[in-house]
């Protein structure tokens, strides 16, 4: 059986470093907010090309404190609409909802599955604060464009980059829009995973960086004196120290998933199935490779029977969900259809040539 992804396999060539570090987390008897937590968050500014990094609890919580940094600089009020993906995992949208603020959904482009610009500005109001991007499946979205609307409409540019860890364009990231932030996920399945949940924010804004890090730790800078009503979400110290292990080999990681891609893009041919669109540079790390049918359960379950897991990300639209019941009225087409027709095949650094043959041939032999 070729599992849709290995995680035990992915983290194997990095056992021997994990004992060493879980060994000198407790001889150093440090487990919150120590050296291995402020080393991966200058660590991963370097990587991203940022002047800050806040470790946090997860990625749902790397967004939610985002926008309520940006509520206590003033800068978003609750009530306040911010633009986002109808095409997305429900994380985005719940993030901007438990800020208080009002998540205004826009279709995507069929092609890349990302939101499509052209859509945002019909839907911009005199309350439109900011737009959230969502990098799905690992590609980036149409930066530049959204860049040039936040600019005319004044709106402050979030990125959801919990599937895109190490996606760039042009190597300049956000460096060019200083109002961004972006929040990173390092769930075990991400592209830089964990060995349990851990999160990351991701700015050049020094003011939002300090609020951030202070509404992370029960909005206190100095130890019991609270200056914000803050959560507790820390990244954990002993998941600093296996993501500080990690990371360097991150881009390596990023560039097998980028050779299977291509493989797939280059081999798969039926004429039953859709291929993901991809331009063949780094803007996509492939966190997830996304075919579409319309028999989808049928392609689902012939893959199984051949012994190669397949999964459907996702299968229910936000916008359909029960926990969204006030959203469940509103039609999105596309994203209905994305989620009607969607299925990955498994694609992570471990997986080997001769299972990608495998895959190729039992995915070209499928008819209905
Ligand atoms: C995984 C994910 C999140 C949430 O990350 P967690 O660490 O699971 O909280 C948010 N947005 C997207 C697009 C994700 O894929």
């Amino acid at each position: 059986m070729i599992k849709f992804l290995d995680l035990k396999k992915i983290n194997e060539p990095y056992e021997i470093a994990f004992q060493e570090k879980l060994k000198s987390v407790l001889d150093n008897g440090w487990y919150i907010l120590g050296n291995e937590v402020k080393e991966f968050e200058t660590n991963f500014a370097n990587y991203c090309v940022t002047k800050h990094c806040i470790g946090v609890g997860n990625g749902l919580d790397a967004l939610v404190l985002i926008f309520k940094g940006y509520i206590q600089l003033g800068k978003l009020q609750k009530g306040d609409e911010v633009i986002v993906p109808a095409n997305t995992y429900i994380a985005s949208i719940l993030a901007i909802l438990q800020a208080d603020l009002i998540p205004v959904l826009v279709e995507p482009k069929l092609e890349t599955y990302n939101i499509n610009p052209d859509l945002i500005q019909e839907k911009i109001s005199s309350k439109t604060k900011a737009i959230l991007a969502v990098h799905l499946y690992g590609q980036l979205a149409e930066m530049d464009t959204i860049n040039i609307i936040a600019r005319k409409f004044n709106l402050i540019v979030v990125e959801d980059a919990a599937q895109a860890h190490g996606a760039v364009k042009n190597l300049k990231l956000e460096t060019d829009n200083l109002q961004s932030a972006s929040a990173y996920s390092f769930y075990p399945g991400k592209n830089l995973g964990a060995l349990g949940d851990a999160g990351a924010v991701t700015t050049n804004d020094a003011k939002l960086a300090n609020v951030i890090y202070s509404l992370s730790n029960y909005g206190s800078e100095t130890k019991y004196y609270n200056d914000y009503i803050g959560v507790n979400s820390r990244l954990d110290e002993l998941q600093a120290a296996f993501l500080n292990v990690k990371l360097p080999y991150l881009d390596a990681e990023n560039e097998k998933r980028r050779i299977i891609a291509k493989r797939y893009l280059s081999e798969i041919k039926n004429d039953k199935i859709i291929l993901p669109f991809y331009d063949n540079l780094s803007n996509h790390v492939f966190h997830l490779f996304v075919i579409r049918t319309e028999k989808r359960t049928e392609l689902q379950t012939f893959l199984l029977d051949n012994g190669i897991q397949a999964m459907i990300h996702y299968p229910i639209p936000p916008h359909k969900q029960k926990a969204l019941v006030s959203f469940n009225n509103l039609s999105f087409p596309l994203t209905e259809k994305i989620h009607d027709e969607v299925l990955s095949l498994p694609i992570s650094p471990v997986l080997t040539m001769v299972e990608v043959d495998y895959i190729i041939k039992i995915v070209n032999q499928w008819i209905f």
